[in-house]
């Protein structure tokens, strides 16, 4: 490995990723990005969540320049907590279909605790910095006790962070009518926001979540500072609101991290079970071929969106109604009998149509040359992959993030045409069905050639650009990247005399 400029030994970074595969993707891709740069970089994580980065970690050590003198990275494993899980289900893909499953894995985030502990003990010698999932609250306190500073790393966008800090600070319910439509409005942010009530998670409905978000918070502003996987010009006047004008806070901007680790074709098979794609996934990409430029929308939800089968139904009606072509993933659950669910009996897919069931090629799919849409849930990874593929977006937020995503992408990026969700229900919780009209309808228009459909395309390929350019030597990620270096180095020499 690279030494630093003076002799010393390369920086050397332990990322500690949460085991959901939303998570863990975005930060194994920016070891990759900072193993790269030089440094040396450590994921601590269990055998599942291992396999699912094992090729990432396998390519950064291939192409690095530097692994002719050491492995510029490595995954060290630790038992998965024993929470009754079965194998199948470690990965985290059955939680939206089995409220056991769902809270056995949320038990993993206490149980993380104990070997966490033990790796700081045994290596913080070695070690200049923590970069932990946020969730991992405790992590702060014990990177603290070692002398470590820990990065908050989180896996949402530098808007939505900006507005949930601006909730947590500012009482905004408190003025606010809980009647459905009611409106709170967020003080003090670079654009106005205003959001329904009933897209937030609520503190008089949800006193627990609440307070574990309070905790989460409290904990990320004890730490050294934070890491996002964005880019400035994406987030206009975030970052800096963030880390300057309001809350004096540290914080770095260091993707699209996919963008920054490897071709298209490295990053496919990326998160899927010990590197397995779905058979689906070479046909569809040969049946994409075939199509004209633009001319399909890719319709995905991520990892954690459980739809009801009258849903599933209005989905497949609002495919047929938008008359447009379409490739649909239909996340296949590994264990729960109730999790695979089936397109709804006679949905006619003809030509027109092409179902992956399983884990897809995402990204690859996003940058195919025939994808003009995506109908998203706003997950903050597959938003940025949208973006970062110039891809505009249907949005259909379900909690969390995801309505301030939208807000984002639809409001101040103009990238995209919201569906009309209203109700923040988690993976388990019932929402109200999205008939296929409302669906057809905000399909053709981001599809659409003309009117805003051809202004939101315009707009997604210049913000694709600038993507790239973020990540390029000499854009704003890259000196973020940097900028982070230059300070532990720096920390490095002012602990150490
Ligand atoms: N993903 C994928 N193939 C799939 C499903 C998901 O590659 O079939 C990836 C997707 O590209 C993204 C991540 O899984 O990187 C999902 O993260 P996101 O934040 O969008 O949603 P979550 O699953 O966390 O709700």
């Amino acid at each position: 490995m690279a030494p630093t400029k003076d002799g010393e030994p390369p920086l050397h970074i332990l990322f500690f990723p949460f085991l959901l595969p939303g998570h863990l993707i975005p930060m194994a891709d920016m070891a990759v990005l900072f193993a790269a740069r030089g440094v040396r970089c450590t994921v601590l994580t269990t055998p599942v969540q291992a396999s699912t980065i094992r090729s990432v970690v396998d390519r950064a050590n291939g192409s690095s320049s530097s692994s002719a003198a050491g492995t510029p990275m490595s995954i060290s494993v630790v038992p998965f907590p024993d929470v009754g899980l079965p194998m199948a289900a470690q990965s985290g893909r059955d939680l939206a279909t089995s409220r056991d499953y769902h809270d056995r894995f949320l038990q993993t985030v206490e149980l993380l605790r104990e070997p966490f502990c033990r790796f700081l003990s045994d290596h913080h010698a070695d070690i200049d910095a923590v970069v932990s999932d946020s969730l991992f609250h405790w992590s702060a306190h014990a990177a603290a006790e070692h002398g470590l500073p820990r990065i908050a790393f989180l896996a949402t966008s530098m808007f939505a962070r900006a507005c949930t800090d601006t909730v947590l600070r500012s009482n905004v319910f408190e003025s606010c009518s809980d009647d459905h439509g009611a409106v709170v409005s967020l003080p003090g942010l670079p654009h106005r926001v205003e959001q329904r009530r009933s897209q937030m998670m609520d503190p008089a409905k949800r006193p627990h979540e609440w307070a574990m978000f309070q905790l989460i918070h409290a904990a990320d502003r004890s730490s050294y500072g934070e890491l996002f996987n964005s880019f400035r010009v994406l987030e206009p006047g975030y970052a800096e609101h963030y880390r300057a004008t309001q809350l004096r806070r540290r914080a770095w901007l260091v993707g699209p991290v996919a963008l920054a680790s490897g071709s298209l074709e490295d990053v496919a098979s990326r998160g899927a079970v010990a590197g397995a794609l779905s058979p689906d996934a070479a046909v569809c990409l040969r049946w994409l071929d075939a199509k004209q430029a633009s001319s399909v929308v890719y319709v995905s939800f991520g990892t954690m969106t459980n739809f009801s089968p009258e849903q599933m139904r209005e989905l497949a009606r609002g495919l047929d109604l938008s008359g447009k072509n379409f490739v649909w993933v239909i996340a296949k659950g590994s264990t729960a009998a109730s999790s695979d669910p089936s397109t709804p009996d006679g949905f006619p897919t003809a030509n027109r149509g092409y179902i992956v069931r399983g884990w897809a090629p995402q990204v690859l799919i996003l940058n195919h040359p025939a994808v003009g849409g995506f109908v998203t849930h706003c997950g903050w990874n597959s938003t940025l992959e949208a973006v970062s593929a110039g891809v505009p977006m249907v949005t259909w937020p379900r909690y969390a993030d995801q309505f301030y995503n939208e807000k984002l992408v639809v409001e101040v990026l103009g990238v995209g045409v919201g569906v009309g969700a209203e109700d923040y229900a988690s993976c388990l919780e019932t929402h109200r069905v999205i008939a296929g009209e409302a669906i057809a309808e905000s399909i053709r228009r981001v599809m659409g050639e003309e009117g805003d459909g051809a202004a939101m395309r315009k707009e997604a390929k210049e913000l694709g650009v600038m993507a790239r350019g973020a990540v390029e030597k000499g854009g704003s990620s890259y000196d973020d990247v940097g900028q982070l270096m230059e300070e532990l180095i720096a920390r490095r020499s002012s602990v150490g005399c």
